[in-house]
């Protein structure tokens, strides 16, 4: 298999050199060029495999220049060693007769991009060594919270290459940032960076942009790299957990072989509900994709009229992971839609990009009939945790709840009782805030462990181990740098 660009402007390339690569020269995003499509009893033969297993013969599909043991030690780095609390890695809870929930959150980080930035690291690694790639690799994270934990978590002591990541000393929760300055490993750096989350991600972008700086890097033996959710090494291993969540509910008969599910999808970069596209397109039974928004609501209007206009303010939630008002992956369905017509994707971007809108033809909007669109307000958010836990005993978070309210609404809208599988994306107690503010009528300001505590002992519910751990972690990273000095961060860090 080899990869090819959205925007049709770019050699083709293997899984390995895409992995390394991350974004296409011509801006575009790397693609296979074209579907697998699986035997017939191809989904049979994983009901009985163990979740590693399963992405084994998956992601082999995908990464057809990896050597099967490479996929395999990759795979077992990521998803073994008891880096996730739960040996079904991601397991899928019956809460009605219709409705489960796949548990994407169970990684080192307590939420979804666990899924993918555990395994990333490990196929870039691997891709290093096969292509001969002799420059240690960079990866510069610039953060605004959950991404840049998860990023250090994966890629904490992979051979090859060092993670920095820069965060804005204004602008990321206690927890978060005592989740990253404690983080360990040989080869991280976490920095604080004066000002605001822009101001971080300003200041990397210069970096990215400085060629003589590059260059010297270049000749030290240094490439710089990013990690971010267009990478196809992170798109490729979130296909895995679609296929894994409708085995495990034939496992349970909860489905018979063939039968068609739904899933509902939190989504902010489109990147998550992308992965279950691509597991429909393959041959995994889906009925519906339902896309769920909380109020920025912009692809909730592309569903509905063919018409993305990013032209809005952009809205604070209490599901921040999908405040996103361009959704970059978004990209590769274009590409799909237009039955790959590259020239139709180029004009679209070049649309948004100079108008903040495009509109796709009829056709391309035929072919979006997987798709569901819906979204949710933040009063709906909180009703919804509380109804949840009254009803089920069970404790969704906020991004989740996003989710489940949309699928409450859809079944109202379309009266399709089609099995129901909603996509949960992080642990409750990762926004624990808003969670116990919609269970707890007598909620109090409290300071973050004792909110933590406080849920835990409504829920009765165990803290994950890698939240309640941050009482006592040692600060490990103390360095705070101006937005115009990061230069200086990386020459310190990298001893050049
Ligand atoms: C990143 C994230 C999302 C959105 O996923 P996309 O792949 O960007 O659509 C939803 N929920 C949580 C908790 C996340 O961290």
């Amino acid at each position: 298999m080899r990869y090819i660009s959205t925007r049709g402007n770019e050699k083709e390339l293997t899984a390995a050199g895409a992995i390394i690569a991350g974004i296409a020269d011509d801006g575009g995003l790397f693609v296979p060029n074209h579907i697998p499509v699986l035997e017939n009893n191809f989904i049979e033969s994983l009901i009985n495999l163990s979740y590693q297993n399963r992405a084994k013969k998956i992601l082999a599909e995908f990464l057809t220049d990896y050597t099967e043991a490479e996929v395999s030690a990759c795979v077992e780095r990521a998803y073994g060693n008891q880096k996730f609390d739960i040996d079904l890695i991601a397991p899928v809870v019956n809460l009605s007769e219709d409705t489960n929930v796949l548990e994407l959150w169970h990684g080192p980080t307590s939420a979804f991009k666990d899924m993918a930035l555990q395994l990333l690291p490990q196929l870039m690694s691997t891709a290093l060594k096969k292509t001969g790639e002799k420059a240690e690799i960079i990866i510069l994270v610039a953060t605004s919270g959950d991404t840049g934990k998860a990023a250090l978590e994966g890629f904490k002591d992979v051979d090859q290459i060092r993670i920095m990541v820069f965060y804005p000393q204004e602008g990321v929760s206690q927890m978060q940032r005592l989740q990253m300055v404690s983080q360990k490993g040989n080869n991280v750096s976490v920095i604080a960076v004066h000002g605001n989350f822009d101001d971080a991600q300003t200041g990397v972008k210069n970096i990215f942009n400085d060629e003589e700086f590059n260059k010297n890097l270049n000749e030290a033996g240094f490439q710089l790299s990013s990690a971010n959710s267009i990478n196809w090494g992170r798109l490729v291993p979130q296909i895995v957990y679609y296929f894994s969540a409708y085995a495990d509910l034939v496992k349970e008969n909860k489905l018979k072989m063939g039968d068609k599910v739904n899933f509902v999808v939190p989504t902010g970069n489109f990147g998550n509900i992308l992965a279950g596209y691509y597991a429909k397109q393959m041959g995994l039974p889906i009925n519906k994709l339902i896309c769920a928004s909380n109020d920025n609501n912009v692809l909730y209007d592309f569903f509905k009229t063919g018409v993305y206009d990013k032209n809005r303010t952009l809205k604070l939630t209490t599901s921040p992971s999908m405040d996103i008002l361009i959704s970059s992956n978004l990209e590769r369905l274009l590409f799909e839609i237009s039955n790959r017509n590259t020239d139709i994707v180029n004009k679209l971007l070049s649309d948004l990009s100079d108008k903040g809108v495009y509109k796709i033809s009829d056709d391309m909007e035929k072919n979006l009939a997987s798709f569901y669109g819906e979204y949710s307000n933040e009063e709906e958010v909180k009703s919804t945790i509380n109804n949840v836990f009254k009803n089920y005993n069970y404790l969704i978070d906020t991004h989740t709840a996003v989710a489940y309210n949309c699928y409450e609404k859809y079944k109202k809208e379309t009266s399709d009782n089609t099995k129901t599988v909603i996509v949960s994306t992080a642990s409750p107690f990762k926004f624990s805030e808003d969670v116990l503010k919609s269970i707890d009528c007598d909620f109090k300001d409290l300071d973050d462990f004792a909110i933590i505590d406080r849920l835990s002992s409504i829920s009765k519910i165990d803290i994950p181990k890698p939240i309640k751990n941050l009482k006592n972690a040692e600060i490990l990273h103390k360095d705070i740098y101006e937005k115009d000095e990061l230069k200086l961060a990386i020459k310190k860090f990298l001893k050049v």
